[in-house]
Order: structure tokens, then sequence, then C-alpha cells
């Protein structure tokens, strides 16, 4: 093993295999990118609440993941990210994951002590007045209030992340991992003066990030398109880039520090705007996918016809059935309109090209359906519970499941955002 420490590349992309059985398939994606010219890191993340959901553990999915490797040929680095964890969650991960998604969220807002706040506030006088970031037309104004304001909010979080990190480089050692802090699981945003504020704090707090997930604009529900006000993300986003670029040199972060996209999958309406800001300031991101894959398993089973799509049809039957159970661990992040579901009856006399349209995430398609989409997203248990019924299906209907996730990540994610 190298003593360098690990460093992520520029351009990466998370994604999520639920069953441990696209792994394959996901890296087939980019194995074509870096043929088209692009350099993709993988990141196989699963996070703590899937385990939990399935009943599998981290160690699947680094078995996963490297006979993936070995498999394909892959040279390159490639990660495991111990999705969303914290102090209380970390410790299944330690040994097998090499990425860690250090999430914050439910600490942001909690009181964090005032003679610490105060302390933040006396080292940082820079962040007080007219700021002026290269790349930003109009500059940032706060008052001394205001920076007390956003410390007030977020030094409890930053301080618990500090704890995660060392918590986590007494396993692994310093080095030895890409940190992570996530902060997207919250009710609002953070704005990008907000984001130099936490930066300036993670810096303080000696945690050498790499990516940085905070909460943008807009929704991001899970398995479709974004919704929200594209001009405005596309200002904050670019704002967000020019914060980082600043803090690494103002602050000392990792040089290669980028933004993370969570619930990147699918939102296609902003990746245009994401791909300007990159060519622009000549950034990197990292774009988290994960339930997309587990879709396109289920539209393999569908296209396969015969028990695959008689498999499919259950999964929506079931899942449709313990609706409320399933969408309630994922709340905030979707939108599901009950009026749009069809009855397990009508779904029932379906053909492939049918369950197929109404899935598959082409809104040009008038057999889309968004909210069939994401009740299916949500419905994983189901297929867990089906335990090998399931996943001999999946073996069965190899050839369709593997396309259509290969084709997903590469025509869908990997071509709009990089190539
Ligand atoms: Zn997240």
């Amino acid at each position: 093993m190298s003593s360098q420490p690990l460093v992520i590349g520029k351009f990466s992309l998370g994604m999520g295999d639920r069953f441990a059985h696209e792994a394959e398939a996901q890296l087939a994606a980019c194995l074509a990118a870096r043929r088209l010219g692009v350099e993709i890191v993988p990141v196989w993340n699963k996070s703590n609440r899937e385990h939990n959901i399935i009943g599998s553990e981290p160690t699947s999915t680094r078995a996963a993941a490297d006979a993936a490797v070995k498999a394909l040929g892959w040279n390159a680095p490639y990660f495991l990210d111990a999705d969303h964890i914290g102090l209380k969650t970390v410790d299944r991960f330690v040994g097998v994951s090499d990425f860690f998604t250090i999430d914050v969220a439910d600490f942001i807002a909690q009181p964090a002590d005032p003679a610490a706040v105060q302390a933040f506030v006396d080292r940082h006088p820079e962040l007080v007045g007219t700021l002026s970031l290269a790349g930003i037309d109009r500059p940032f104004t706060t008052t001394r209030a205001d920076v007390e304001r956003t410390a007030a909010k977020f030094l409890l979080a930053v301080q618990e992340a500090g704890k995660v990190y060392r918590h986590i480089v007494g396993v692994k050692g310093v080095g030895r991992f890409v940190p992570e802090i996530s902060m997207d699981e919250t009710d609002s945003p953070q704005t990008p003066p907000e984001l130099l504020v936490i930066l300036a704090a993670i810096a303080d707090e000696g945690v050498p990030i790499q990516t940085i997930a905070p909460k943008f604009t807009g929704r991001f529900n899970k398995g479709v398109d974004y919704v929200g006000d594209l001009t405005q993300f596309e200002r904050e986003f670019n704002d967000d880039l020019c914060v980082i670029a600043h803090a690494v040199k103002r602050y000392g972060l990792p040089a290669n520090l980028k933004l993370s996209v969570h619930s990147g999958s699918d939102k296609f309406s902003i990746y245009p705007a994401i791909r300007r800001a990159l060519a622009k300031h000549g950034a990197g991101v990292h774009v988290k996918t994960a339930g997309t894959t587990w879709l396109e398993e289920v539209i393999g089973l569908a296209e396969a016809g015969g028990a695959g799509l008689a498999l499919a049809k259950e999964i929506y039957a079931e899942a449709l059935s313990h609706m409320d159970e399933l969408c309630q661990p994922y709340a905030t992040v979707i939108d599901i309109d009950r009026t749009k579901l069809p009855a397990a009856a009508v779904v029932q006399t379906w053909t492939s090209e049918q369950f197929v349209g109404a899935l598959r995430h082409d809104q040009k398609n008038p057999l889309y359906n968004a909210h069939i989409r994401q009740l299916i997203h949500v419905g994983f248990k189901v297929a867990a519970k089906m335990g090998p019924r399931y996943l001999e299906q999946l073996k069965a209907c190899r050839e369709s499941c593997a396309r259509n996730v290969t084709g997903n990540l590469l025509e869908r994610h990997i071509r709009p955002l990089f190539l």
C-alpha cells in the first residue's frame, strides 16, 4: 500500500448498488467515459439507512466493488463511501470504506457554546464587512452580527464533524480516507456567504475535507428532476465554487476541495448549469447518485418480459399497498401525488413497453409517470423482502438490467455533465 495520502480526482460519480449486483455495469459507464476522454472516479456509496432497510453490511459493497474492478481491469482509483454516517453509525464502515460522508445536518441550529462562537468571530475579522471574492460580481456585505448568527447556527455541527473525523483517523490514520462533510438533509439551503463561514470553521476544526455537500436551493427529490428556480440555482452554484476557491487559499483547505451534489441523479434540468459552472471555474465536482440504479434494475426486469416483468409488477403492487411505511424515511425528499398512481390491477395488464415507459426517466415519453418512479424508488424494501427470488431474477435478466444501468449512468448522467 502506498503511503501517499488518498486524494480524490476532479470528477467523481457516486453510485449506489442496493443489491450489490450492478457494480460491473456501473463501472462500465466510467470505462466508457474514459474511452470518450473524461476520467470519472467511481465511488460506491451505500448509506447506513440503506444497509438497515436491506439488511446488508458494508463488507458486501466492498466485495462487489473489488470484484467489478478486477473483472473489468479498472486500473485507476475508486472509493467506497460510508454515506451519511455519524459517530453512532460509523464503526461498521471503518474497516472497508475509504471515503466518509460525515453527516452533521442534525446538529445544525443546535446551540453552540457562546464563548466558542465569540472566539470564532474574533479569530475571523476578515469575514466581517465587504468581501469581494474573485468571480463574484456582487460583493458579500456582512456585519459582525451576521457572522455571529451563522457561526452560532453551524459551529456545533462543524465541531461534531471534527469528532467523527478524529474518530476515523484514530482507526485508519491521517490521509487514509477522503473526508466529506454533508449538510444537505436539513430544511433550509445554505447560502454562499454561509458556506464561507462554514468552511472557515471546518478549517479551524482541522478537518481536511475534499468534498462538501451543502443543501442547494430548490427541491432534490429522489429519482426525479430538479424543481426550483434554475437561474437562482446557477448563480448560487457559481458563487459556491468561488467561495470554495477562496477558502482553499485563505484557510489552507485541500486544493482539490470540491462540491458534492447529493441526490444528484436525474436532475437533468440543472446539469447544463453545473457543466457551464465547472468549465467557467475549472472546478471539479462529486455527483452522488444512488437509487437511480435500483430503478434501472426494475426497468431491466420489466424490459425482459416474462417472469421479470411479472416480478416488476409485483414490486409495484407491494409498494403501493405499503406506501406509507416505505415513504416515511424519505418523506422530505419525495412528492408523490397518490391520484396519479394507477391501481395494481391496471398495472397488472401492462406490457413491457408500458411498464418501462412509465418508469424510465424520459420526460418526453407520454407514458412517463414521475409518481410511479418515486414510489418504486423508495420501494426497494419490497425487493429486499423477496430475498433470493428477487436476486434470481436479477441474474436471469442480467443483460437487460446491466444495459439499462450502464446506459442510464453514461447517457443521462455522465454525458450531459462531463462529456
Ligand atoms: Zn445527502
